[in-house]
């Protein structure tokens, strides 16, 4: 059921230009056309009606409490790296784009901490981090993301084997209900055991509960050198296989990823780049940081040795920074690659680690029962598996004919694994239908329950994460 909404009028636009001032409200179709898309694949654009830029967040809680007394749709926007559809305002309304409020507040060297506003870019995060000294952990693939974007979908990426996601860095948040009404929650410490927890149920909301105005992040320490082992395998499964056994050593890697041959030939041709040991069917590559050069190649010794007990041939440490930072970079644009080699759908399953090598099985099973080829890669050091089901061996129509079976096919095998639908790209618009199907129905009505005290009307990111219809 379509909910009500109030339509964005000339006098609603009228309306809110008073509140937030002519230069932060944006009506012209060619300035509206950027804010109606995300990264994901194959989604059609929707255009807001209106895009407001605020700079602070009394504006932000200005234009929440006008949208909610008047029932106008309200889509928080980062910086629109998004893998689910999470900002496409498929009721139109406004999108709120937080990308004017991008200051570092501050980064405290003593309590190990950064204060930022909502829009500031991953990258210059990390940058003004490390030019104090300190560590921002976390690498989603995608460094112009914003940190509100990231707190929003709860980001994950390749560190998450030794640093965990993104909630287990956010010590604090400032952000407006829907009624604007500004919380705070949280704060410069690590330990709490004062009433709900409601810095966390706030991340991976996905802006459907409130808008993040300010987040106070954990920093660390950066340990000195930082190493990448490439393992080639001629067998996918012997590769996963060997994964239980690595984490298994006493320390743990920061990364562990997984990959096949035919991800690798894509990159190549969209790199003009030849990748190591190329000729190899699957790979490992292991990020190990540590505070010497002799304890990496210690560990990489020991990850070798149980890798050539699952058939590895010689693995690669690549030379120079240089090297180094290609074969991350060649990673990192797997997914750009592979959206310009052919129609696909992405799916971020996760399955518990123990499960992927069978996870993974059957869904080469389904993938050949469809006809539909599965190109597979990810996080083999979390279970989070990325799958491209490619349209390559049929007609695009074809193919979205048979996708909806297929995925639930899949997202039924990982979730009977013991899995969930996504580790790290959100439900947003794509998975919705997937996640209402595969979650416990006491756990939906709790959701839909919490979403409806956050937000009664329904303002906030509307048709995202859970369907209230
Ligand atoms: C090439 C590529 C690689 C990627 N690799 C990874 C990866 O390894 N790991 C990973 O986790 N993700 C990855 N992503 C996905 C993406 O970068 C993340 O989902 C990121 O967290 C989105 O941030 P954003 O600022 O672009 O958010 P947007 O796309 O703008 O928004 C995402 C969601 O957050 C909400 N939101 C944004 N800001 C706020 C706010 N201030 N308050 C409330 N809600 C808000 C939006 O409404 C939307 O629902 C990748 C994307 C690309 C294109």
């Amino acid at each position: 059921m379509r909910p009500q909404y109030t339509n964005v009028t000339p006098q609603i636009i009228d309306d809110i230009i008073t509140l937030m001032g002519k230069n932060s409200v944006f009506i012209d179709a060619i300035d509206r056309e950027a804010y109606a898309m995300d990264e994901t694949a194959l989604l059609d654009p929707v255009m807001p009606d209106i895009v407001v830029k605020p700079s602070d967040t009394a504006a932000v809680a200005r234009l929440l409490a006008y949208a909610d007394s008047h029932v106008i749709p309200v889509t928080p926007r980062g910086a629109g790296t998004g893998l689910s559809g999470g900002v496409l305002p498929v009721y139109g309304g406004i999108v709120l784009s937080m990308e004017r409020m991008n200051q570092i507040l501050e980064i405290d060297t003593n309590n190990f901490t950064a204060t930022v506003e909502p829009g500031v870019a991953l990258s210059d995060l990390c940058a003004a981090v490390e030019a104090q000294g300190l560590y921002y952990p976390l690498h989603p693939g995608e460094m112009s993301a914003s940190i509100g974007g990231n707190i929003a979908t709860n980001a994950g990426g390749m560190n998450a084997v030794k640093y965990g996601v993104t909630r287990h860095h956010v010590l604090g948040l400032e952000a407006v209900l829907a009624d604007g009404t500004v919380i705070n929650t949280g704060g410069k410490y690590v330990k709490s055991a004062s009433g709900y927890d409601l810095t966390q149920l706030l991340i991976g909301s996905e802006g459907t509960l409130a808008v993040i105005t300010k987040i106070i992040l954990k920093l660390s320490t950066k340990q000195a050198n930082r190493e990448i082992l490439f393992v080639p395998f001629m067998d996918l499964q012997n590769a996963v296989d060997s994964v239980p056994d690595i984490l298994r050593l006493p320390l743990l890697p920061t990364g562990l990823e997984f990959m096949e041959k035919d991800i690798i030939d894509i990159i190549e041709r969209y790199t003009g780049r030849v990748m190591p040991c190329h000729d190899h069917k699957a790979f490992l590559m292991i990020i190990m940081e540590g505070n010497s050069i002799d304890a990496v190649t210690d560990y990489f010794a020991q990850v070798d040795t149980i890798c050539r007990r699952y058939g590895s041939s010689e693995a690669v440490i690549p030379g120079s920074e240089h090297a180094k930072r290609e074969l991350i970079e060649s990673r990192e644009k797997f997914y750009v690659a592979l959206k310009k080699y052919a129609p696909l759908e992405l799916m971020d399953v996760v399955v518990p680690r123990s499960q992927i090598a069978l996870f993974l099985k059957k869904v080469k099973e389904i993938s050949h029962e469809y006809n539909i080829p599965a190109v597979a890669y990810g996080h083999a050091g979390d279970g989070n598996i990325h799958l491209h089901f490619v349209c390559t061996t049929m007609s695009l129509d074809e193919w979205k004919r048979k996708l909806p079976s297929l995925l639930n096919a899949v997202y039924t095998t990982g979730i009977s694994l013991g899995g969930t639908v996504s580790g790290e790209h959100g439900i947003g618009l794509e998975k919705i239908e997937y996640l209402a199907g595969h979650i416990d129905t006491g756990l939906l009505r709790m959701m839909k329950r919490i979403k409806h005290s956050f937000d009664p009307h329904n303002i906030l990111n509307p048709g995202k994460l859970i369907d209230l219809g």
